[in-house]
This record gives C-alpha cells, sequence and structure tokens, in this order.
C-alpha cells in the first residue's frame, strides 16, 4: 500500500482527497491509502504529499505551531518524496516569493522558482478557463483550471543548492533556507532544472486578461505549472473541479518514484 498525505492544516485538503479517491480507482492494481496529515508523525507515513490551495501565510503559520515546517523542508528537500503544491502549496514550494502586507515570511522551497504570490489584478482574482495540458497527452481535452487569487511562477531561478538564506535576501522577497539530499537514492530524485509543464494562453488567458493591461512582451503567457525533480506545482485548483485527471497522472509520479526509490535502494 502506498500512503499519500494531504497537508490538513488550512485550505481545500478535504477536496484533494476526494479526487485523489477518485484517481486511485484509474490507478490500480495499487492500494492507495490517502491520509490528512496535521503531525510529524504522519507526515513520516506518507509516500507523497499534496500541499493544498488556501493562504499561503497562514498555512505556513500554522505549519510552523504545528512544529512542522522542519520536516516539511526535510520531506522535501532532504528526503526529495513526491510532493504537489496547488496555489497557495505552489507559493511554499518555491525558493522565492514576493513580500505582502501579511508578510509570507516562511518557505518550504524545493522548486528553483519565484512566484508572484497575487498575480492576477483585482477585477479578475479568480477565473476558469479551459487550459491545455501537454503532459496528459497530446490530444487530452483542456482542463477546466480554475484560478483563486493565483499566484504564477515569474522566474525560474539557478539552481541553488548550498546556498544560505540572507545571502539572496532582498527587501520585497522571502526566500526557502536550503537543504541537502540525505543520499544518492534522495539525489537520484532531483533533477537540476524547472520544467515548465503549462502557461495561460488562449482562452484562459483572455479570460484572465479581462479588465486588465496585457503585457505586450508576455507572448509566452505565465507560468502555471512546474516540475523539478520530486516537486511539481500548479498555480490553479484541479481539486476544485470533478476532473481527477491531474491527480490521476500525479499518483503515476508518485508510483515511479517508489518503484525507482525500491530500486536503487536495493
Ligand atoms: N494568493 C494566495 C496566497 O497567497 C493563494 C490563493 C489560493 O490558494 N487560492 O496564499
Amino acid at each position: 500500500t502506498l500512503t499519500v498525505g494531504v497537508l490538513a492544516l488550512q485550505g481545500a485538503f478535504f477536496e484533494h482527497i476526494q479526487l485523489l479517491k477518485k484517481a486511485a480507482e484509474q490507478n490500480r492494481p495499487t492500494e492507495w491509502e490517502f491520509i490528512e496529515v496535521r503531525t510529524p508523525q504522519e507526515l513520516a507515513k506518507c509516500d507523497g504529499l499534496v500541499l493544498p490551495g488556501g493562504e499561503s501565510t497562514t498555512m505556513s503559520l500554522v505549519a510552523a505551531r504545528s512544529n512542522l515546517l522542519e520536516p516539511l523542508r526535510d520531506f522535501v528537500k532532504v528526503h526529495r518524496k513526491p510532493v504537489w503544491g496547488t496555489c497557495a502549496g505552489l507559493i511554499l514550494l518555491a525558493e522565492s516569493a514576493n513580500k505582502t502586507k501579511k508578510g509570507g515570511q516562511e518557505l518550504i522551497g524545493g522548486l528553483d522558482v519565484r512566484v508572484n504570490r497575487n498575480h492576477f489584478g483585482r477585477q479578475t482574482e479568480s477565473f476558469q478557463g479551459p487550459l491545455e495540458l501537454p503532459f496528459l497527452g497530446q490530444d487530452a481535452p483542456p482542463f477546466p483550471a480554475v484560478f483563486i487569487r493565483a499566484p504564477i511562477v515569474e522566474r525560474i531561478l539557478p539552481h541553488q543548492e548550498g546556498i544560505q538564506t540572507g545571502e539572496v535576501q532582498q527587501d520585497e522577497t522571502v526566500v526557502a533556507p536550503s537543504r541537502r539530499a540525505k543520499d544518492s537514492v534522495a539525489e537520484a530524485a532531483m533533477a537540476d532544472h524547472v520544467e515548465v509543464l503549462a502557461t495561460l494562453s488562449g482562452p484562459a488567458a483572455r479570460c484572465a486578461t479581462q479588465g486588465r493591461d496585457i503585457n505586450p512582451d508576455q507572448e509566452v503567457g505565465d507560468v502555471v505549472a512546474v516540475r523539478q525533480g520530486n516537486v511539481f506545482g500548479t498555480s490553479f485548483h484541479p481539486e476544485l473541479t470533478g476532473d481527477a485527471r491531474i491527480h490521476a497522472w500525479w499518483l503515476h509520479q508518485v508510483q515511479k518514484a517508489v518503484n525507482k526509490r525500491n530500486k536503487l535502494a536495493h
């Protein structure tokens, strides 16, 4: 049985568990168990972890109070187990983010990217649009992507392992503390580059940019899904749709990561 946890401190964790269960039906014969994670002991049981959408500053404050921040950093950056962050979860997985009025000091990190926490302007804080996700298959129908005060990946950073917090700290920026892989199995789970898996363009971008100025330089569109080794992040909320395709794809990634680990460990 493989155990997948959903961080359940705040936000849309219940919805993730529902869709993971639906996705698991498509991932037989593997047996899956899904658990809500609120303590370091629960985290230790997990083969993979989802960080849900919600409010990133609140989530990191509650994580700090629950003594979960350090174990979460170890899970992502030392043990290098599969992790998926949606929206606020993506923010927490970034190595760098802008500060907001509320602060938002504590990032987990793992993705060498800088995110803009609340990228879309007031009039379009929330929107839904069809999004092309080539990683689901070239002919996959567009995904109904729900963006709620969504962040985007605004920059891909040079690989930062070993850089200490503070060295790249600027006034308006928060950065995640660094960690090193635990062993060669963990090292193998890491990739040294960030893959861009989806950008907003086409109908979703038109939907998002209604009512605000379109940046003429922005030909590639806004980056809304990335992966770097064991870490996957999306700006939008697949858990708020009935569409379990991304959950099914990610469970398959968890399965592959576990198989690889087991092989390397023997
Ligand atoms: N912008 C929000 C934050 O800073 C994230 C919103 C969301 O997860 N829907 O946490």
